[in-house]
């Protein structure tokens, strides 16, 4: 037997043989996932040497693109290096970081905030920090992956941290879980502002009432909120018109900022504490100088040029006024992260590859992402987008849709 046949027959590689779904989809030529882009251009991608009209990117400010971020990068990795090389407990801290965790306390209007090296690390950190022995916490079931994945680590660390999904968005539910919990009960309620796959906006004046009645502390994430909704960026709890609206708010760069990593802000003490107990923080290099250097110019630019927040607001308003009018089916959709829900994985992806075809790029999203029979097409919008960019992709996505039915 030679060396790979062996490998071959270890039983922990037996689902990896059995596994055949993506091949199935290669095959029939209806596979979306990990196609290289080749180059950007503005608001165009380049993909098998085709341009693209790029309507599936969280790059909402267009900033991943700007001259005055590269050039930051740039600067960053000259003076810095292109790593840290160690964590931020231990040799990865730059004054950069610091100065970055400053100016985001006060963009958020906190005392303190504390940068991870990704947006996933930011919840897998903070959320496993908190959530320790005999906590419950309490999760829209349309939260981010990186949530759970936070809760996952949570129990895997501390026996005896339990997990409540509440249906999305549903207050009922929502104090149905707490009002079985005695008050004492240390308790974390966490919910997206804007929820990544549908684009609606969580409730978060109700959601603060529910948390302060049951003594449950409110935990927010604003991956798509920060630099997208409230009248200077500032995100859902600016939306709302109330900056204190919660006991912890994280975000990731990877998205509005144009860069990577993440944060999560709040009380002095309790960022401190999770200074010291997020093993994400602790065992895993720091933010590269570049992207913390990426990430603060970024802020430079939400802070001083809102007119870009407010364009991505008007193109958001314009392409859910349009899809609506042409009868798609966007749920409670009100921001840039725009569904078209159609329910059906292979229409799905029949409607996918016709927009490829044509010159449109977007996701196709099917459960465990959304729940079963809810698979979508996620479209989301740059600030860099022109009119005319749009009512294009209007126009086909009307064409293509009606060829499959699906309006
Ligand atoms: N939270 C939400 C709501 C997200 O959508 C994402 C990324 N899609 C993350 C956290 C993780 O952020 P990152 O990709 O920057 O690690």
């Amino acid at each position: 037997m030679n060396i790979s046949s062996e490998r071959a027959m270890k039983p922990i590689f037996e689902p990896c043989h059995e596994y055949r779904e993506a091949d199935q989809a290669r095959e029939s030529g209806l596979y979306p996932f990990f196609r290289p882009i080749e180059a950007y251009r503005g608001s165009k991608v380049v993909i098998e040497g085709r341009e693209l009209f790029m309507a599936g990117s969280n790059n909402y400010l267009g900033l991943a693109l700007d001259p005055r971020l590269k050039e930051a990068a740039e600067a960053a990795v000259r003076k810095y290096g292109t790593s840290c090389s160690g964590s931020r407990f231990m040799n990865g801290t730059l004054d950069l970081h610091e100065e970055l965790e400053g100016r985001l306390a006060s963009f958020v209007g906190r005392d303190s905030a504390i940068c991870f090296t990704t947006g996933y690390q930011t919840n897998l950190g903070a959320i496993s920090a908190l959530a320790t022995r005999g906590s419950h916490v309490i999760s829209d079931k349309y939260n981010h992956a990186s949530i759970m994945d936070g809760i996952f680590l949570a129990r895997g660390l501390h026996r005896e941290v339990t997990l409540h999904r509440y249906r999305h968005n549903n207050l009922e539910d929502l104090e149905g879980v707490l009002r079985k919990l005695p008050v004492s009960t240390p308790k974390l309620l966490v919910t997206d502002g804007v929820f990544s796959m549908e684009g609606d906006i969580a409730p978060l004046p109700q959601l603060k009432a529910i948390a302060d009645t049951y003594g449950a502390a409110l935990y927010l994430d604003e991956a798509h909120a920060i630099g997208v909704v409230g009248e200077t960026g500032r995100g859902t709890c600016e939306y709302y018109g109330d900056s204190l609206l919660t006991d912890l708010t994280m975000c990731t760069f990877s998205k509005a900022f144009g860069s990577i990593g993440g944060f999560v802000a709040g009380d002095r003490d309790i960022i401190d504490y999770i200074r010291h107990f997020a093993r994400p923080l602790i065992f895993s290099a720091s933010m590269p100088p570049s992207n913390v250097a990426a990430a603060l110019e970024a802020l430079n630019i939400i802070e001083t040029e809102p007119e870009r927040i407010h364009r991505l607001q008007q193109i958001a308003r314009k392409m859910l006024d349009g899809f609506t009018s042409l009868g798609f089916e966007i749920g409670t959709a009100s921001t840039p992260i725009i569904p078209l829900i159609i329910g059906d994985n292979e229409k799905t992806f029949m409607f996918w590859k016709a927009l490829f075809e044509r010159g449109i790029y977007v996701n196709p999203v099917i459960s465990p992402a959304v729940p079963p029979n809810r698979a979508l097409i996620r479209t989301s919008y740059m600030s860099i987008h022109t009119d005319a960019e749009l009512d294009m992709f209007l126009d086909i996505a009307e064409e293509e849709a009606k060829k499959l039915h699906i309006i």
